[in-house]
């Protein structure tokens, strides 16, 4: 199994890279602009394997992807790279018009390009798998769960770029055949989590005796799945997934946002304790226009067409989360200390 992987030197596409090498033996090629998310480091694990290459190219140019696909000849593509970062968004849409929806037309173009050539066993067997989120869906209230025919309501310029690049997507499996499937999946935690967003941003500050800054009330809700259980779902979708179909994936882990700060705070009590409770850093600041309430995905559909569970809960994730980052400052301090392009540390986010 030949599978090229776009945006696999970034959090989710990384630990996707990782699996696809090491447990499942497949041959990777990691596509990847490297932009401030990428990060080499995360792929540390899989740099001499015989069975992974890596090419740093743009999704937008299209002579590279049609390089890319002559050259390696895959049976699948798992296209993951995206402008990811909400705040950033709203500050800045032209890089999330670009990428997110400019870079998928591109992509699916070679893709198109390259498939309609193939023998017709191989064409029948490939597949194009877009990962993509639950914010396509928009916000909820109280109560209910998105489904995979919520219809798309997005509420940022981020969220609304996914939303467009799903629906080119869809019309290129509609109007071309090509044999796409798609992922939407919640927010998503873990080791090699940028600093920039909440998790990894409230472990690193509560280490500085940094305020613990979150938006609002803290209120706001979102359904947490460990990055390493996304990462299996998309393998099975990708392998086993009905053509044209779209699969929500969730860990059935909702938690206020201030639950999760003060979960971290708890953690590190135990794990680093100083004599001052962590809680105390925490600092409510002005919340973000447009913010989403609650976001909870059903994952019915994947569960029972294609088995799929997450192992790991939130209670449990969360610790391995934070004791991976205490092991691991080697990876987190030069983008802590800011050597990337972004320079926008102290923000917050929570997907
Ligand atoms: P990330 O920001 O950590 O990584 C994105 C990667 O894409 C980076 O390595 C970056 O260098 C690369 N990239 C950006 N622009 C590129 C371009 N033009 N050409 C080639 N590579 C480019 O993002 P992530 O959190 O790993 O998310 C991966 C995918 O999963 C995204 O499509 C995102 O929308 C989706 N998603 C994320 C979450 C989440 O909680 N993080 C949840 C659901 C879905």
């Amino acid at each position: 199994m030949r599978i090229l992987v776009t945006g696999g030197a970034g959090f989710i596409g990384s630990a996707l890279v990782r699996y696809l090498v090491t447990d499942v033996g497949a041959e990777v090629l990691t596509v990847d602009k490297l932009t401030y998310a990428g990060n080499l480091n995360s792929l540390r694990a899989v740099e001499s394997a015989s069975n992974h290459r890596f090419l740093q190219a743009d999704i937008c140019d299209a002579a590279a992807m049609n390089e890319a696909f002559e050259s390696f000849r895959p049976d699948r593509v798992m296209h993951l790279a995206a402008e990811s970062h909400v705040d950033r968004s709203i500050t800045g849409a032209a890089d999330f018009i670009e990428t997110n929806v400019i870079g998928t037309f591109t992509l699916l173009e070679a893709a198109r390009r390259y498939w309609s050539a193939l023998p017709s066993e191989q064409k029948d067997a490939f597949r194009f798998l877009h990962v993509s989120t639950d914010e396509v869906y928009g916000s909820l209230g109280d109560d209910g769960l998105f489904e995979e025919v919520t219809p798309y309501d997005p509420s940022s310029p981020y969220s609304a770029s996914k939303a467009a690049s799903d629906h080119l997507a869809t019309a290129w499996q509609r109007t071309y055949g090509l044999p796409v499937v798609i992922s939407n999946c919640s927010n998503n935690y873990g080791p090699y989590h940028f600093p920039e967003k909440l998790i990894p941003l409230i472990i690193l500050n509560a280490l500085d005796r940094k305020p613990l800054p979150i938006y609002g009330t803290g209120a706001n809700v979102r359904d947490w799945l460990y990055v390493d259980d996304h990462a299996k779902a998309l393998h099975l979708i990708a392998s086993r997934g009905r053509v044209g179909e779209k699969y929500n994936v969730g860990g059935r882990n909702e938690r206020r946002n201030v639950d999760v700060v003060k979960r971290i705070c708890q953690i590190l009590d135990q794990l680093r304790p100083d004599g001052t409770p962590h809680e105390q850093l925490i600092q409510y600041v002005t919340d973000r226009p447009g913010h989403d309430a609650r976001y909870a995905i059903d994952a019915t559909k994947l569960e029972t067409e294609l088995d799929w569970r997450a192992e790991e809960n939130f209670d449990t994730g969360i610790e391995k989360t934070v004791q991976w980052y205490l092991e691991n400052e080697w990876w987190w301090r030069p983008l802590r200390d800011g050597v990337y392009s972004g320079q926008r540390l102290g923000t917050l986010e929570t997907t």
